[in-house]
């Protein structure tokens, strides 16, 4: 009986062969058994991969995701509306991929590349799949350039190498992706491509980002990946893999590339969604189990490569946002350990007009310090054991008003530090205009200011340093350094400065 069956089979088999005219190979087609909710149920495709990328009617794709033993769970890249029961689906034989390359240079794409922002196609000569195993042990290097952010408080105490993983974590509206967005800014001519994937934001937030980049002249430099969040879930999730392929063909050339992901707190649960959708086992608050490898095999592909393979590097920037400052959720402190460090945003800090709303207490920076400039460190190193200091003595003093000399030194120079790394967005600073800043706070030539006088002052010593003494300037760039004739020239710099223009100036302002 199954002899005449498997017979007949073979029998229209060959017969579909001559009518076509092409080989249908066995097993390559398949039928839909559901669909809904972007998700599609499709039996008879045995050879199906995982990733795979298969074909629906109407130019409808969908990738593989589940391997059952008699179906696959296929998640749909388009509309589920235009797939009905029973319809036919074929294999491809490839996995989801992405163009790569330069000509993706300046654009905004969706995370399949296709272009999102009325410029026409892009122009690529290469794809590559959009997952792929991270480079190994043997193939890196430790950090050892800095990615300067612009940003005094977080280039000081929180240094990022080139090829580290810093995460930036927060409430809602703490300025998180503005950190990210100026060192993007900040890599202007430096040689350094970036990608910034945007993953479950408002459309209208993410063009007003491309605006923003591309009046300060970096767009051509940036690639932006975009699922909204008017996206079906898939396209989220794939988003961020998307753009660390980019990334990844880019450092394979021995270049430096930034990649941002904002956030991975849409992309957790656009992937908690395709999963409870899957019909996978669902774990702690309703996540699945493998959601710490999602994020791991991500940012494990950040990275910096050794001279033998080219030297270049991906430094990543993820962005989780928190609820209430609560950093012990599940995702915040899955991504905390994936990632060498964190800056966490306090939202007292931002709302008290301390921006960047940076918290020195819980950020850290585990190897950036490797990778920090000699001159930066000199200056900055008693930076945090400062503010920490100065914040106890804060608590305190609250209770009483007799207060003893040292605390009250302690106080004021606190207050001055506080008050000097207050830093605007969109306008991040060179290393050698933060360490002048450093220096001359460090020194404590700002503790007699006061506290509204501490960032003109700064401006303005920065401007005279930069116009009058281009010399110590040109030395700090060159050698990075600070030697004992530097430190003498500087401080004679800023001592004049104080005593000849300051008064002047000070009155105007
Ligand atoms: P969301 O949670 O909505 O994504 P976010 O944490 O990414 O918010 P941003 O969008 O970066 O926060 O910033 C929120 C607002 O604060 C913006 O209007 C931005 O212009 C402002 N802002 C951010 N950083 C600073 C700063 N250093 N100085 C002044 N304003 C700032
Ligand atoms: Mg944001």
């Amino acid at each position: 009986m199954s002899n005449r069956t498997s017979d007949i089979s073979a029998l229209i088999k060959e017969q579909i062969k001559k009518y076509s005219g092409e080989v249908v190979e066995e097993n390559a087609v398949g039928t839909v058994i559901s669909v809904g909710d972007g998700i599609a149920t499709v039996y008879g495709l045995k050879g199906a991969m995982l990733s795979e990328l298969l074909e629906f009617p109407n130019d409808i794709y969908g990738m593989v995701m589940n391997l059952n033993v008699d179906n696959v769970g296929v998640v749909l890249l388009g509309s589920d509306r235009l797939i009905k029961e029973g319809d036919l689906v074929k294999e491809t034989g490839k996995v989801v991929e992405v163009p790569v390359g330069d000509g993706m240079l300046g654009r905004v794409i969706s995370p399949l590349g296709q272009p999102l922002d009325n410029l026409g196609p892009i122009e690529y000569s290469k794809t590559r799949p959009i997952e792929r195993i991270a480079p190994g042990v043997m193939t890196r290097k430790s950090v050892n350039t800095p990615m300067e952010t612009g940003i005094k408080a977080i280039d000081s105490m929180i240094p990022i190498g080139r090829g580290q993983r810093e995460l930036i974590i927060g409430d809602r509206q703490t300025g998180k992706t503005s950190i990210a967005i100026d060192t993007i800014i900040n890599q202007k001519g430096k040689n350094v491509k970036c990608v910034y994937v945007a993953i479950g934001q408002k459309n209208s937030s993410v063009a007003s980002l491309t605006n923003k980049l591309k009046e300060k002249g970096c767009l051509d430099y940036c690639v932006i990946v975009n699922a909204s969040a008017s996206e079906p879930a898939p396209q989220q999730y794939i988003a961020p893999f998307a753009g660390m392929a980019i990334a990844e063909e880019w450092m394979e050339q021995g270049q430096d590339v930034l990649i941002v992901f904002d956030d991975l707190s849409k992309h957790a649960v656009a992937y908690r969604t395709l999963s409870l959708l899957l019909r996978r086992a669902p774990g702690r608050e309703a996540y699945p189990g493998d959601i710490f490898y999602l994020h791991s095999r991500l940012l494990e592909r950040a990275c910096k490569l050794n001279a033998k393979y080219g030297g270049g590097s991906i430094t990543a920037l993820p962005i989780i946002e928190t609820q209430a400052g609560d950093i012990s959720a599940y995702i915040p402190t899955n991504v905390i350990s994936i990632t060498d460090g964190q800056i966490f945003l306090v939202t007292d800090f931002f709302a008290s007009g301390q921006r960047p709303a940076v918290d020195s207490g819980f950020s850290v920076s585990r190897v950036g310090s490797a990778a920090q400039y000699k001159c930066m460190k000199q200056v900055s190193s008693s930076l945090k054991i400062e503010l920490a200091n100065y914040r106890e003595n804060l608590s305190f003093s609250q209770f009483g008003s007799d207060l003893d000399a040292e605390t009250k030194r302690i106080l004021n120079h606190g207050a001055i530090v506080t008050e000097s790394l207050k830093q605007k967005n969109n306008s991040p600073l060179a290393f050698y205009e933060e360490v002048i800043d450093l220096f001359a706070v460090k020194n404590r030539y700002l503790d007699d200011l006061d506290l509204k006088a501490v960032n003109p002052f700064l401006t303005a010593l920065r401007e005279e340093i930069m116009t009058s003494h281009n010399d110590i300037v040109e030395e700090l760039k060159e050698k990075k350094i600070f030697s004992k004739e530097l430190e003498a020239k500087l401080s004679n710099a800023i001592a004049s400065f104080k005593n000849d223009k300051w008064p002047s100036i000070s009155t105007t302002k």
